[in-house]
């Protein structure tokens, strides 16, 4: 029996994670679930599942969470806040976390899991993006099992030869025969749109992904493509992958997840339905194959699969993330932060579409021009900068305010 910790309960990642659950309970137990705000979700979650702890994000939260619950018999003990996050990602009692708190938010907890030595699922890309080379070397010190959920990190894991799934975050892809890896994106709901009509698309039409169902965060990112960009660096440090060793290619259909090119000419995919179900359950029972609820691709369903190049023109947050990965460390981390506060404030109304891409191009040479990039970073100066581009960001938003 695997114990989970659930970061992210209330969320998309966390549903779906809480569906594989569903279809194998013999296998596994939900020891914690953490939150931000959602105390209607969580009390549902609590009754169904009935976890040892609860934890939201603040104390208002979770006094709401906590009067809720009082009618029921639960056992449940409520806690608040990320102490209580690191705690429930770090004890003795849990094995497995799934890191989905959307954002920087997700970090520190996170980052508790690793130095706890506990098996990661890592559907955060943000905490990687912000801390890279110093998550990677904390997995390694404390022995922690870094497993990626992420859809097209899951994909390229499974492409990959067994003695390589092991080494996330120091293979050596050139010596397991690889010469790259092509990760697919299907250019969201405005890879048709004309360029000039982008600024005036709303927050509603860029949440309306046209493949996947995801939050709001990651759907606008993939809408902008940043998504893909904050998975290019993602990518770069879960594989030690090379610049050269990456690729980029929109595939409209998601189909094909991502893919692996050896250097013999043959290229592995993986392929299956637009569901985070699968790549969950991969990481959940590694290398074991379980049961994901997912249905099987119908391939008679799919009448072609097409690629293109990305247009930087029409995606310049890709393109931006990509020169960041190349600037180190202080750029993506500062560069997180800021599209964190342009997405925000773009579901906000307060900025357009097509400044979401201005913000985080303002904020990135500001910072920059301040920084540069040290070859170590320890948590509180990273956090330090998250809050300093946090800054930026939002006097350049506004400055530009609709
Ligand atoms: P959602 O917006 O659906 O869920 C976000 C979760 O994070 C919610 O449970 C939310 O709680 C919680 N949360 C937000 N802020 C805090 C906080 N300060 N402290 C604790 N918890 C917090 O996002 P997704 O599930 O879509 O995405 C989660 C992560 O997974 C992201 O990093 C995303 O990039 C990644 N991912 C998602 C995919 C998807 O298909 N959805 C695919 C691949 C990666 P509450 O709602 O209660 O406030």
């Amino acid at each position: 029996m695997r114990k989970l910790t659930i970061l992210g309960a209330t969320g998309s990642i966390g549903a779906s994670t809480l569906k594989v659950v569903a279809e194998n309970k013999e296998q596994f137990e939900v020891f914690a679930l953490a939150a931000g705000r959602n105390v209607a979700k969580m009390r549902a979650l609590c009754e169904t599942w009935r976890p040892t702890y609860a934890v939201m994000a603040t104390a208002e939260a979770a006094q709401a969470l906590q009067s809720e619950l009082s009618n029921s018999k639960l056992a449940t003990e409520v806690l608040y806040g990320e102490e209580a996050m690191c705690h429930v990602a770090s004890c003795a009692e849990v094995d497995t976390v799934m890191a989905a708190i959307v954002g920087a938010a997700g970090l520190v907890p996170t980052m508790a899991a690793v130095k706890a030595g506990k098996r990661i699922l890592l559907a955060n890309k943000e905490a990687l993006v912000m801390s890279g080379q110093l998550f990677i070397d904390a997995v390694e010190r404390h022995g922690a099992e870094l497993l990626p959920v992420d859809s097209e990190h899951n994909a390229i894991f499974q492409c990959l030869p067994a003695q390589v799934q092991t080494q996330m975050g120091r293979c050596d892809l050139a010596g397991a025969g690889v010469s790259h890896i092509i990760l697919t994106g299907s250019g969201g709901p405005f890879r048709y749109t004309d360029v000039s009509e982008l600024a005036a698309v709303t927050p509603a039409q860029a949440i309306a992904h046209p493949n996947w169902s995801m939050g709001p965060k990651i759907s606008v990112d993939s809408a902008t493509m940043m998504n893909k960009g904050l998975e290019y660096i993602e990518a770069r440090w879960l594989f030690n992958a090379a610049k050269e060793q990456l690729q980029v290619l929109i595939h409209p259909q998601s189909v094909i997840h991502s893919m692996v090119q050896y250097l013999d000419g043959s290229v592995m995919a993986q392929l299956g339905e637009p569901d985070m179900a699968t790549p969950i359950s991969v990481t959940m029972n590694y290398p074991e194959r379980i049961q994901a609820g997912v249905r099987p691709l119908d391939f008679t369903q799919i009448s072609e699969l097409t690629f293109m190049a990305p247009d930087f023109s029409r995606y310049p947050c890709l393109g931006l993330a990509i020169d960041a990965c190349y600037l180190g460390q202080h750029a993506t981390t500062s560069l997180n932060a800021a599209n964190e506060i342009a997405v925000d404030a773009f579901l906000k109304g307060h900025i357009r579409f097509t400044d979401i891409a201005r913000v985080n191009e303002s904020t990135l040479s500001k910072v920059c021009a301040t920084n540069t990039s040290l070859h170590s970073y320890d948590l509180e100066s990273l956090l330090e900068l998250d809050t300093m581009a946090r800054r930026q960001a939002r006097q350049i938003i506004k400055e530009r305010m609709l």
